[in-house]
């Protein structure tokens, strides 16, 4: 919470002044409807501008009030959803439109205190609804915002480490103006966003240079300290595309693990990258299936995904069917056939999209 002087601070001036003249103009700042701020904040965690502003535009076409949202089938949430990776983020955000129908009867709490209660909202999530609907004096932190306190105080904590975050959230509180608590949040992420950029930041033109501590000492590139997350994990997904006729056989995935909910082809995860052809075969008779071999294509290369804490190797294997798969082969695998039709409209993850759109 906000411990502002009566006095707006040097930062919180010289962020003010620069604010107006440098501030894009985006959707999302012409409102004060907590739930269009709320869905582009959940838009655009780890998700450029660019890349967030159709699935923002998308979302409030589909889905004009949260009641809307909370009503919509969860299969449709992840198909707007699909390309924006994180797909979590569009089940956790269901599931809190929900929660503000049946709990709050479709209006979001006006306080950081009760925001914070919902559930999948997190403190930079409320901190941002709080402040930018309803101007509570709430300092929200994000990446653009640790950098930019990291370089002008000189903050040598690693920002990856849940415990610098008093340490960054006390200074920020110390600098929100209690006149102008929305405009301070919103021009200290613009200013990391557009002036105090990770790489290449452009120092020679920043109102903040004098009192900058990394420009005045030589260390920009040095700050924000952030220890690097662990390696991402290799995985060998190969994929069994079964055809019979003009229909593929497609299942959920519904266990806790990537893309969940979203739909894709029968999977064997390997601990290597090659899978051999009689595992191929062992596969195959698994299905039960009666394959057409004078139509069978080759494997595909192996193709690489990358996510943000794994990287998939995957190998797509056609396999054309004489006949439909056994009703005890879908119930024991969760498949079922669709036409290209049904599979338009599935939410799928990119890579099975990608496939599709050139097989
Ligand atoms: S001088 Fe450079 S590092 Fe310091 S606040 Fe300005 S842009 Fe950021």
């Amino acid at each position: 919470m906000s411990t502002s002087p009566s006095q707006p601070s040097f930062l919180a001036t010289a962020l003010l002044a620069w604010y107006p003249r440098h501030r894009r103009d985006l959707p999302w700042r012409h409102t004060h409807d907590p739930y269009a701020i709320w869905l582009s904040e959940v838009i655009l965690q780890q998700t450029r501008v660019a890349q967030g502003l159709p699935y923002y535009n998308t979302f409030l076409n589909a889905y004009p009030t949260v009641a809307d949202l909370a009503a919509a089938p969860e299969a449709e949430v992840l198909r707007y959803w699909q390309g924006l990776g994180y797909y979590s983020r569009a089940r956790n955000m269901h599931h809190t439109a929900q929660q503000v129908v049946q709990e709050h009867a479709g209006k979001f709490p006006t306080s950081y205190a009760e925001l914070i209660k919902l559930k999948g909202i997190g403190p930079y999530t409320a901190a941002a609804i709080a402040s930018f609907a309803f101007n509570e004096a709430v300092t929200v932190l994000d990446g653009n915002v640790y950098r930019v306190l990291a370089r002008i105080f000189g903050l040598h904590s690693d920002i990856a480490a849940p415990a610098s975050r008093k340490e960054f959230q006390a200074l920020a509180d110390q600098h929100i103006p209690a006149a102008a608590p929305a405009d301070f949040n919103q021009a200290i992420m613009e200013f990391g966003a557009i002036q105090c950029t990770p790489v290449k930041p452009d120092c020679l033109f920043c109102p903040l240079q004098q009192s900058c501590w990394a420009f005045q000492h030589g260390q920009v590139a040095l700050l924000p300290v952030k220890s690097k997350a662990k390696a991402a994990r290799t995985r060998y997904f190969h994929y069994f595309v079964l055809r019979h006729g003009e229909q593929l056989y497609l299942k959920e995935r519904r266990e806790k693990d990537i893309w969940q909910g979203l739909y894709d082809f029968a999977l064997a995860e390997t601990v290597q990258a090659e899978l051999p052809p009689s595992e191929i075969m062992r596969h195959l008779e698994a299905f039960g299936a009666e394959i057409d071999i004078s139509q069978a294509a080759e494997s595909s290369a192996t193709m690489r995904h990358v996510l943000s804490h794994q990287k998939l190797e995957v190998k797509f294997h056609e396999v054309p069917l004489r006949q439909p798969l056994p009703d005890s082969t879908l119930r024991d695998l969760g498949l079922r056939a669709y036409s290209s039709e049904e599979i338009e409209v599935l939410p799928k993850p990119v890579l099975i999209v990608n496939y599709l759109n050139t097989h």
